[in-house]
């Protein structure tokens, strides 16, 4: 059974819609896949229903934007009951916030020479519910400023860039209960990507799986290379804690994450399906 476990659309900032990424999880041979966009479950009624007609099974999901300490941890919510109110809410505010810094990241950009405009933007982010950094790299691609995305990240964008700009992300532990509240089973992404091996420790790990009984790490994801994945594999364990492999797969919006190029085990994904089971969510 091959299973890929977080996946973007266009609903946020993927390039494929729900109705296609479905298609291309077929055509890759996969028979579960989770649609996991930025703060927004927008995207899962479409994608249900295209698993529904081509027998790709498709668990609802959220990437949730959080932070610990200051610093950015994205938590990975599966099986949520879509409508319920307090996460739904919170989504809200997250997108809210993420439409509310543009125009900032908008000045800095004018100041360093690359004018781009909050219309420049959204002209390049029209399905999407979720703003994020990919849609004004995707508007400096547009003007020629930029080759790709990475190159608008490594310039401009990312963390301690001139253009970046911080915006509100939901308490992780909060996160963590509010996914539960939902019904639904909650996993840290990528918890040693980008610089986060000293803020996501084994401390931390053990912190919440006793105080608000996170569920799981991704393991297998092509942020952390094959030692960080032995690391997670052994201290995931230790803790109990449910380990995934996922794509991260955002269409042409970023290379190397092809549909598939990371699973997660049968055996942890039934887990997972108990435990959203048990605390009475979809599944
Ligand atoms: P934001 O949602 O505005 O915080 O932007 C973060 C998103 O940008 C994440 O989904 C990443 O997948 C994407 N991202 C981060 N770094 C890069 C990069 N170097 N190239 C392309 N996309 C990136
Ligand atoms: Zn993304
Ligand atoms: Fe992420
Ligand atoms: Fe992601």
């Amino acid at each position: 059974m091959r299973i890929d476990l977080h996946t973007h659309s266009k609903v946020s900032d993927g390039t494929d819609t729900p109705t296609r990424l479905v298609m291309k999880a077929l055509e890759a041979g996969l028979d579960v896949i989770s649609l996991t966009d930025h703060d927004t479950f927008d995207g899962v009624p479409e994608a249900a229903e295209a698993g529904k007609r081509v027998g790709v099974r498709v668990v609802p999901g959220v990437e949730m934007s959080t932070s610990v300490a200051n610093s950015s941890v994205h938590l990975l919510g599966y099986g949520c009951d879509v409508h319920n109110v307090a996460l739904s809410t919170e989504l809200q505010a997250l997108r809210h916030a993420r439409s509310g810094r543009l125009p900032a990241m908008c000045v800095k950009l004018t100041d360093l020479g690359v004018p781009v405009t909050v219309e420049e933007v959204r002209e390049h982010s029209q399905s999407a519910r979720s703003l994020g950094r990919p849609h004004v790299a995707d508007a400096l691609v547009a003007k020629g400023f930029v080759a790709d995305r990475a190159e608008a990240f490594d310039r401009y964008l990312a963390e301690g860039k001139p253009a970046y700009v911080a915006r509100y992300n939901t308490d992780l532990a909060h996160a963590i209960t509010l996914v539960h509240g939902a019904g639904g089973a909650a996993v840290i992404a990528h918890p040693w990507a980008r610089g986060n091996r000293d803020v996501v420790t084994a401390s931390l790990l053990e912190s919440l799986v006793e105080g608000y009984g996170l569920d799981g790490i991704e393991v297998d994801h092509e942020d952390h290379d094959l030692d960080t994945r032995r690391l997670l594999f052994e201290m995931g364990a230790r803790l109990g804690l449910v380990r995934t492999g996922s794509s991260d797969y955002h269409g042409l919006g970023k290379e190397g994450h092809d549909l598939g190029c990371n699973l997660t085990r049968k055996s942890a994904f039934m887990e997972l399906v108990s435990r959203i089971r048990e605390r009475g969510g979809v599944v």
